[in-house]
């Protein structure tokens, strides 16, 4: 699904990503694991488009997708989950999956003008669609909470939530574990697993709590000083030398 091909990233001097290649397989939920200033974030930000790469290629299913910017590569069904922003945190949970497909009939006037009934049918598809979404998150009962008063691991499902409101093919998950208690990880875990198995979503999750990626990923990509150290099961890159010797140098 995702290839990367020597990538470098440099700030000034210093090389965050110093050559990384690796491969995410359709169909997987790879994890990115190394200890930290591995360039683990930074290399996410150059593949979802949010940073350009000094040098190296990205493919997504075989096209070069080099230095797109994000809403390129989200109409070809790359997603990376952000947090709420602070201007949506007084709409409802429902209101805040709405927002996110783009080219509804109801942003131009002409369409307000002329295509009312239009419009209505359009939202209510979207509306039917949400309800699917917190259905399958089983966050039902927070449809018309503001997403401000949710906590920390109710707004990481609806941040996944959002992405299931277009039809993402590869959706990159940035410690989506942080601060987030053990049930809600379990319900998080959960979602992402049969969004995978029933939905086909392929992810790759940066993620620091080890039972949650030895819970959900296969493979696990580590990387250490700008490169991929190792690739391999959770077992295998626990019980790996280089691996342990990189976390230890941290
Ligand atoms: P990780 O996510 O694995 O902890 P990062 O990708 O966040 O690693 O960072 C890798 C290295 O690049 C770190 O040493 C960090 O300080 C540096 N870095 C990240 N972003 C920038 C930036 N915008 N400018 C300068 N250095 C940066």
């Amino acid at each position: 699904m995702i290839e990367v091909f020597d990538l470098h990233k440099h700030f000034g001097g210093f090389h965050a990503v110093d050559g990384a290649s690796l491969k995410i397989e359709e169909g997987s939920i790879t994890g990115l694991i190394g200890p930290n200033g591995a360039g683990k974030t930074t290399l996410f930000n150059v593949i979802a488009g949010n940073l350009k790469p000094t040098s190296g290629r990205v493919e997504l299913a075989g096209e070069d997708v080099t230095g797109l910017p994000p809403h390129e590569l989200f109409h070809r069904g790359l997603l990376r989950t952000f947090q709420i922003a602070h201007e949506f945190s007084s709409m409802t949970v429902r209101e805040n999956l709405m927002m996110v497909p783009s080219g509804q009939s109801g942003e131009t006037l002409w369409n307000a003008w002329f295509a009312p009934a239009r419009i209505r049918e359009e939202e209510a598809a979207l509306g039917k669609k949400a309800d699917e979404v917190l259905e399958f998150l089983t966050i039902d009962h927070l449809t018309h909470e503001r997403a401000g008063n949710l906590s920390g691991g109710q707004k990481k499902l609806l941040e996944l939530g959002r992405t299931m409101m277009v039809d993402a093919r590869i959706v990159f998950l940035d410690e989506v574990g942080a601060g987030v208690n053990r049930t809600l990880l379990n319900t998080i875990g959960d979602a992402i697993l049969r969004l995978n198995k029933e939905r086909g979503y392929t992810f790759c999750m940066i993620e620091h709590d080890m039972d949650f990626i030895g819970r959900l990923c296969d493979p696990v990509i580590v990387m250490a000083e700008g490169r991929v150290l190792t690739e391999g099961s959770i077992a295998e890159v626990k019980s790996n030398e280089q691996v342990i010797e990189a976390y230890l140098g941290t």
